[in-house]
């Protein structure tokens, strides 16, 4: 039997353990956080993704979970209504199978599914790996090492196996001139099943009301010619960064969204970017999800792509003996599909943070229609993979 080591434990991780286990592989996940990430946004799963899930048996567990937005409203800079929408005005929607659900009860669902079959090493890291003709010699940060047939990074967009194996981030992040900030805030205007998006030129405030609790979704976007490299790694500069970009919006909401920021202790800050790399794999490391193909939050496509992807690795391993081939047809077979999805980001940047008062306003005239004439159906993107049959042994 084949042993499979798995950097990352968020989506695309435990779906491909999942896939891998069916498959008759022995499969072990290391996570760098110390459980399976809990809590954060709401996520979509669109189009073949649902298939996905499907087969995973999984969509009554996501029906139960899916978060029902039933409005997304839009406010000028001075906090006055533009249009006030069904979420599938906006994404198309697909036929009603569509489910958003909080990122992590997808994630927890996804490690209940394998937590018995699968070993998972939490709270450590692949530090080094070393191929060779019988396998790849992994060294753990805790220490540990082993060796095994193949390993896989699926540990998002800054992924560490991805650093290893193909070199430097800096090579295949395309940087698409946005920065955000999201964080948990008071559910203080008693918000329910909403969204409610506020915007000034290059500027996002969006407040996101998963039920009717106490807690909100917040985040502050925001559109920034280069990379702040400064705040990365810290957040302090990071909250003062936010803090000035949105210094002179005195809509009331947006100054509390940013007093909220300051206080949080859950702030997750980052770049809005790509990865687009030449090939997915190299040797006996490949790449799934975020690490090989982040479409960006602003198409809402990344965990739908993480779960199709890992279907696919996972298949292709099934029926090629040779890793080099399963790579191969794995990333023959994904990569228009990713490559589809992560074209969708101009739409996204159109929608959600135009840079320009123009671009705003463009944008807010076109909501303003989409009340009246919602588009029909889903985007062709979000099906353009058919999900083959994969047999198992
Ligand atoms: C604000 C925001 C909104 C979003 N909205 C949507 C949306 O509406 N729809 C949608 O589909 N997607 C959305 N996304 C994107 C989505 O969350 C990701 O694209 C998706 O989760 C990809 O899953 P992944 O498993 O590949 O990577 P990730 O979810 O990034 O998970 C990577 C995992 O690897 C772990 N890890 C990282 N480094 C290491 C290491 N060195 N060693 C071990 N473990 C490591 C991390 O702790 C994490 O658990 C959004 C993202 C953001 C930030």
């Amino acid at each position: 039997m084949s042993t499979v080591l798995i950097s990352g434990a968020s989506i695309a991780g435990p779906a491909l353990a999942y896939w891998l286990r069916r498959h008759g592989f022995d499969v072990t996940v290391v996570e760098k956080a110390g459980t399976p990430r809990g809590g954060g946004y709401p996520i979509d799963i669109r189009g073949t993704a649902v298939d996905v899930v499907e087969r995973m048996g999984l969509l009554p567990a996501l029906r139960a979970a899916h978060v029902d937005t039933r409005a997304l409203t839009f406010l000028e800079p001075d906090g006055s209504p533009v249009a006030s929408l069904r979420p599938e005005a906006l994404a198309g929607g697909g036929e009603g199978r569509d489910l958003e659900v909080v990122r992590g009860d997808l994630t927890r669902l996804l490690y209940d599914a394998v937590r018995d079959e699968v070993e998972f090493l939490f709270d450590d890291a692949i530090v080094a790996l070393d191929e060779h003709p019988g396998g790849v010699d992994v060294t753990f940060r805790g220490g540990a090492r082993r060796t095994v047939d193949i390993v896989v990074g699926a540990d998002g967009l800054h992924s560490g196996v991805r650093a290893l194996a193909f070199g430097p981030e800096e090579t295949f992040h395309r940087y698409l001139g946005y920065c955000f900030a999201g964080f948990t805030m008071r559910n203080d205007a008693g918000l329910s099943h909403e969204g409610v998006i506020w915007n000034a030129p290059g500027r996002g405030a969006i407040r996101y009301a998963v039920g009717d609790g106490e807690t909100l979704h917040g985040l502050l976007c925001f559109a920034r010619a280069e990379p702040p490299f400064h705040a990365f790694r810290d957040p302090a500069a990071q909250r003062d960064l936010v803090a000035a970009v949105f210094a002179d919006d005195e809509w009331e909401i947006v100054a509390g969204m940013v007093d909220a920021m300051r206080a949080a202790d859950d702030l997750y800050f980052d770049v809005v970017s790509q990865i687009r790399l030449p090939h997915w794999s190299a040797g006996r490391v490949v790449l799934a999800g975020d690490a090989a193909h982040a479409p960006s939050f602003l198409t809402g496509q990344g965990s739908s792509l993480a779960l199709v992807g890992a279907y696919m690795l996972a298949g292709e391993l099934a029926v090629n003996p040779d890793h080099r081939t399963a790579f191969a047809a794995y990333e023959r077979a994904t990569r228009p599909f990713a490559e589809a999805n992560q074209a969708l980001v101009t739409a996204g940047d159109a929608r959600l943070v135009p840079r320009t008062a123009e671009a705003l306003a463009r944008r807010n005239a076109a909501l303003r229609d989409l009340t009246a004439v919602p588009e029909p159906g889903g985007r062709p993107a979000h099906t353009a993979l058919r999900l083959p049959t994969f047999a198992t042994p």
